[in-house]
């Protein structure tokens, strides 16, 4: 069933493990997330960015998509999230990563999202407050769950850009919760976004300690979580070189420090890199391995633009030629089921070792079966 983003991060609350979120492009990679979530007996936190829901709605030029794109590519993500999850064994949560305005949030929470977030790190710290405050007032009645983001992460992800790091303050983040209500933050602590972080990175786990330790003395009831936490395995990167990519200076953050930090109050992992690695791995396999698909009338424009620039592991910026198998599932060639094949199991592998290794495997029992109307009542009652 689908869950407000809440019931989730409560269960990884009260069992100190960090739930891995997981971002979607393709509806294969829905299903084969909630597949591989149900084998492994874990909730499930899949991700919508603003540029995956343009992508989503048939805009290629995704990191520049108009309101209407973004809508009907949440609403793409939404559908095929409730066609594979809405009678699932596990609890199933669809966010927004990366929401801008209070537009996209609608827009999602109309898709069917049952979380949102929404970034005004990039914002004064007062206009931050007030676009997070307004977006709570209007997400929680219908029980969706916020995530808000303070201080800002290096780094290039959707719709993210930003060359410094600013650690968030503790103690502004605790004003930030008893301000605007939000369920969950994200913070700033070292992590960056997109494939570079820089080889070595060291978290600064105090800083998560810190801000859950005020939390708990002011009974903030809210949740932290860790964006640009890739683990970017070097068995992926070496794979697509070996196959004729160019990937310089892939690396992501070590799985021991994410665990650790789930230990110190981190409750919520994004994962994005991983996953694009894995399927742009398996589609380089697939044509190495079977040569003349390169000449598919299919598939073979696929392969031309995936060739033409081997610095880009994101399947997006070669995935054109299919769309209807991407944003609807229509599956029209044999050739196009080998490619949805490919995203498939790369969506698998790279998320099955995270689930367990972060812990959410066999706990999705201990969350809470809520549905969004109850979430809303209970928001209702403590008036927030
Ligand atoms: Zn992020």
């Amino acid at each position: 069933m689908l869950v407000p983003m809440r019931a989730i991060l409560e269960t990884a609350e009260k069992y100190r493990y960090g739930h891995a979120a997981f971002n979607m492009n393709s509806v294969g990679q829905i299903e084969a997330a909630v597949r591989v979530h149900e084998l492994l007996r874990s909730g499930a936190i899949l991700q919508g960015a603003e540029a995956s829901n343009a992508f989503m709605g048939g805009e290629m030029d995704f990191m520049h998509g108009s309101a209407e794109k973004k809508r009907a590519g949440a609403k793409n993500i939404g559908d095929a999230v409730k066609k594979f999850g809405e009678n699932s064994c596990v609890p199933i949560a669809l966010h927004l990563d990366h929401g801008k305005s209070l537009e996209t949030v609608k827009a999602c929470i109309d898709g069917g999202y049952t979380g949102v977030m929404i970034d005004g790190s990039s914002l004064p710290y007062e206009d931050n407050v007030e676009l997070t405050r307004e977006v709570v007032k209007y997400a929680h009645p219908y029980g969706v769950t916020v995530e808000a983001e303070l201080g800002v992460l290096a780094g290039v992800e959707d719709h993210v850009f930003s060359t410094t790091s600013t650690y968030t303050n503790p103690a502004q983040a605790i004003d930030f919760f008893k301000k605007t209500k939000c369920d969950a933050l994200a913070i700033s602590y070292g992590t960056m976004h997109g494939a570079n972080k820089g080889k070595n990175t060291v978290i600064r786990r105090e800083i998560a300690i810190a801000i859950k330790e005020c939390m708990m003395h002011e009974g903030i009831d809210g949740f932290l979580v860790s964006h640009g936490s890739s683990t970017v395995p070097q068995e992926y990167v070496q794979q697509i070189n070996q196959m004729g990519g160019q990937l310089e200076n892939a690396y992501g953050i070590e799985v021991a420090q994410l665990v650790d930090v789930a230990k110190c109050g981190i409750n919520k992992i994004n994962v994005d890199t991983d996953i694009r690695l894995a399927c742009t791995r398996n589609v380089m396999e697939l044509f190495r391995d079977h040569p003349q698909l390169k000449d598919s009338p299919a598939i073979g424009s696929l392969y031309q633009d995936m060739i033409a620039n081997p610095r880009n592991f994101d399947p997006r910026n070669y995935v054109g030629s299919i769309m209807d198998a991407i944003m609807y599932g229509k599956i029209g060639h044999e050739h196009i089921k080998l490619i949805d094949e490919c995203m498939q199991n790369g969506a698998m592998e790279a998320i099955a070792p995270l689930l367990v290794q972060f812990g959410s495997y066999r706990k999705s029992h201990l969350i809470e079966a809520v549905t969004l109307e109850q979430m809303a009542d209970r928001y209702k009652k403590e008036g927030i």
